[in-house]
This record gives structure tokens, sequence and C-alpha cells, in this order.
């Protein structure tokens, strides 16, 4: 059976325990690969490799810690098929998914930070004819990042990215659920030269890895992705260390529909938003309220398109649209969900159990497309994160009814408003409480802005400038001229 490695001062190594755990197919539940069990021992063996890598590393010119990324980017590029395939075996989502949309995200997110880090200057502030002050940005040293299983190696590659290339170096840990990605990318980064102990990346579990990293006082930041709960956790320990965090958590997200948006543009990209990756996307809309004189026109459409079109199944077969869902233990809290808006009134539309396809997949974890409606806004069901292929649809009267839904949960990354009315949809996106706003569409990317969310969603942004940000550190020097 394939063994994954740690990857530690530029190679590839066992865990000191020599302990694995198993890996699992989720469109078969069955073992094929062992990810290591790492622990405190190996994050000490990362910690110390990337401080000894970081005096070469910061002080390596800019344009020469770029190139160096491009590299991994076009081998990433050459590799396309053989980490999409990878990637959809470890997470369940379908191949075309992987293909066109989770690798490529990953290989422009090291585009993106290693021609960026080209255009990031100091500022200077004149004082008239007084002083002059300059500001440097300096990385800050070795720098932790955390990331989830739902989009394995472009969440991974979106925090590595800017801290690699602002200069810091870095150890890393992807989630045990989907180790697969990141380990091949740690192949990659040999065959590309990036100097030994500037990336290292350890796999394990979230409390036995994630936490000694966290308590670990030579990892000056954490960039982390995952939910809410972790994110508490980790903002406890580090707190009082002084780490700086980024912290990118859970989320809610309501889609709102008036009755004057385009509809059937409105209906595809609802379906999408609502489904995409098997509804496992932070940014997924998974309370959807619409106004009452459409609300029976969109249940009726919305409910046929997705059965339709959703496809559960092999997540290898092209014709599948909804792949397998990540590991049990997330199928059965979806399930579990299901049966909780059962009983707090909720009508199921379409979808609500599980399905076993034939063949390979046979024993796989599916869960049909499900729509529930009847349920109040402040349930649980409403108010929880499920993080599953499953949707609430709810009718409203009046703006001031739909906002005061829509903020209603603790969450506030992301929300999507159909209208084709200007003045309701600035109106409207100056007063929701999230950190993102979608006029019109969903998902659609431009990795300069701002990511992230308010609220229990989490503290600090990723992308662009702000990435860049959050792993340097300002150093302001004032002059006095005259
Ligand atoms: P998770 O919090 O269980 O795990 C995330 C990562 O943290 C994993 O690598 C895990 O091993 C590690 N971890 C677990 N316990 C830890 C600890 N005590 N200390 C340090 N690290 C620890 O999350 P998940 O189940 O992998 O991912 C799903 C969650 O991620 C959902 O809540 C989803 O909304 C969220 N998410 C948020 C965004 C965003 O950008 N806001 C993006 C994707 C996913």
């Amino acid at each position: 059976m394939q063994k994954i490695l740690n990857y530690i001062n530029g190679a590839l190594v066992e865990p000191a325990s020599k302990q694995y755990i198993d890996n699992v197919d989720p469109s078969t539940g069955k073992v094929y690969s062992l990810c290591p069990d790492s622990d405190a021992q190996d994050i000490e063996a990362a910690y110390k490799a990337a401080e000894a890598a970081f005096e070469g590393w910061s002080n390596t010119p800019a344009e020469k810690r770029s190139k160096v990324m491009l590299r991994i980017a076009e081998l990433l590029e050459k590799n396309l098929d053989k980490f999409a395939e990878a990637e959809t075996i470890d997470q369940g989502k379908p191949l075309w998914l992987s293909q066109n949309g989770e690798i490529p995200r990953a290989i422009s997110n090291i585009h993106f930070f290693a021609t960026a880090i080209e255009h990031y200057a100091s500022e200077a502030h004149p004082m008239g004819e007084h002083a002059i002050n300059y500001t440097t940005r300096t990385p800050i040293g070795v720098v932790g990042c955390i990331s989830p299983w739902n989009l394995p190696l472009y969440l991974f590659t979106w925090k590595i990215a800017p801290a690699i290339a602002s200069g810091n170096c870095v150890v890393a840990k992807p989630s045990e659920v989907t180790p697969m990605t990141a380990y091949l990318l740690s192949e990659i980064c040999i065959e590309a030269g990036l100097p030994k102990g500037v990336l290292n990346i350890v796999h394990g579990l979230g409390p036995k890895v994630g936490s000694a990293m966290t308590v670990h006082p030579g990892i000056k930041a954490i960039s982390f992705t995952g939910g809410t709960r972790t994110g508490a956790e980790i903002a406890r320990v580090a707190a009082p260390m002084f780490k700086k965090l980024s912290l990118e958590l859970g989320g809610k997200n309501p889609n709102m529909i008036f009755a004057d948006c385009d509809f059937d543009k409105m209906l595809t990209e609802t379906v999408r938003s609502s489904f995409l990756n098997q509804g496992e996307i932070c940014l997924c809309g998974s309370r959807i309220f619409v106004e009452r004189p459409i609300y029976e026109k969109f249940k009726k459409a919305f409910v046929e398109k997705v059965k339709a079109e959703l496809v559960v199944g092999d997540p290898l077969d092209p014709k599948t649209k909804t792949g397998a869902i990540v590991s049990q233990m997330h199928f059965d809290k979806v399930l579990s969900y299901i049966e909780l808006a059962k009983q707090e009134g909720g009508t199921i539309l379409c979808g609500g159990k599980s399905i076993q396809p034939t063949g390979r997949c046979a024993t796989g974890w599916f869960i049909e497309p499900t729509v529930i409606e009847g349920l109040a806004y402040d349930c649980r069901t409403n108010q929880e994160e499920i993080f599953g292929p499953v949707v609430t649809i709810t009718p409203f009267d009046t703006e001031e009814e739909v906002l005061m839904m829509a903020n209603s949960t603790e969450y506030g990354l992301a929300s999507v408003l159909w209208t084709e009315n200007l003045t309701r949809a600035h109106r409207l996106a100056g007063k929701i409480k999230a950190g993102i706003v979608w006029i019109n569409c969903w998902l659609l990317r431009d990795l300069r802005t701002p990511f992230g969310g308010v609220k229990s969603s989490g503290v600090g942004r990723e992308g662009g400038w702000e990435a860049l940000r959050f792993f340097t550190e300002a150093k302001n020097v004032c002059i006095k001229i005259s």
C-alpha cells in the first residue's frame, strides 16, 4: 500500500513514530494509502529545518524566490491530470471538477503570489521638509499553515504561496482526511529546486500535529482554514503567545432571490452554488430566501433541475455531477442534519437519503442533493453549518425581513443577491453582515480581492496584498531631515 511521507528539510521522510493512519477513498469507503501519524517530534524537526533555512530564504531577492515558485507552478501544470485524479480519489469530488477547478486554481495561487511579490513595494511618507518616513515589510520567520479537506490543494497553496513568496519559511499541515495532493506537491518542490527547509509538510491528526504547531513558541504566525470550533481552540492557545492569526472558518451563507431577477440565470447559478463539490465549499449558499411572488415558480423549477441534472455517482465517471461525501464521519453528520430537519417540521422536496451506486462505488458514501422547505429561519437546521448537499428554501415578503433572516446566524462569510434593481443591490450589499457579497453571480473570484468572513466565520483576510501583509511585519523608520 502506498505510504505518504512527510517533507522535512528538503527530503521525504517517515514520521518519527513510524506510525501511520488509514487514508480512505470515499467513493469506495476503502483504505487505499497510509498517512503519517506524526507528532510533536516531527513538528520540532520541521521547525528546526525552517528556522535554519530562514536566513538564506528571507535574503534571497524576490525575483529569485519568484522563479523557483514559477517552476513549481509549471511542474504542477505539467502533471495536472495526475494531480486531478489523485484529488478526486482522495476527496470524492468529480474528476472534471478537479481538472477544471481545483488543480488549475492551485496553479493560479502559486503563479499569482510568485508574480505579486515582484511588485510588493515599501511605502514612504514625507512630512514636508522636516522628515521622511519609510515603512519596510519583512517576513515574520517560521510560520504555520493548516488547511481543511474540502478543497485540499486549492486551500493549501492559497496559504503556502504568499507565505514563501514573502520570504517566510513554512511548517504546513494539510488535512489528514485528504493528504495526497500535498504529498505529491512535496515531490514537485524537490524537483523544482525549492531550497531545503523553506517548506516543510507534516501530515497527521489535528489535535496532535496541528496543536503541536499552535503551541510551538518559534512558530510566530498561524494561517488556519477549517471549522469554527477548531479556530476558537487555536485562538485560545495562540493568543497569549501573541501569535499573528488568520482564521478562515465556517459559514451558513444566504442566497437572497428577488422577484425581479433574471430567473434563468439565477436558477442555473443557484443549483451550482447549492451543490458544487457536494455542497462542501465554505462559500456554498445553504439558505435560499425567495421573494414570495416567485416562490412557487422557483420551488418547482429548482427541484426539477436538481433532480434532472445532478447525477450522483462514481467521481471518475464524466457524467457524475455530485461525487462522494468525504468521510464516513461527515456522511453521518450530514444525514443526521436531514433527520433533524424532519424533526423540526421540514418537508423534504427532493433527496433526503443516502445512495448506494452499483459497481466500484457500492460501498462508498453518497447522499442525494437535498432540498427542504417549511423550516423557521431560526431553527438549528437553518442556523448550524451542515457543509453538505443540503439546502433549505424559505419565502420572504420584504427587504427588511430577508435581511434580518440572512443576518440571523453566528456566521458571516459569503452571501448572494439576485436582483436587477441596482439601487436595492447596493443598499443590501452595504447591510449584509458578510465578508463577501456576490450580486447576480457566485464564486466569481479575482485573487487580488480580500477573502474572509466576519463574526464566527473568522478573523483577517486572505488574497492579494492582504495575504502578503499578513505574512510580513511592518517597520517604520522616521528620519528628521531639517
Ligand atoms: P477542521 O477544523 O476539523 O480541520 C481543519 C484543519 O485543522 C485540519 O488540518 C485538522 O487536522 C486541523 N486541526 C484539527 N484540530 C486541530 C487543533 N486542535 N489544532 C490545530 N489544528 C487542528 O475542519 P475540516 O472539517 O477539515 O473542514 C471543514 C470546515 O472548514 C468547515 O467548517 C468549513 O466551513 C471550513 N472552511 C472554511 C473556509 C473559509 O475560507 N472560511 C474554506 C474551507 C473550509
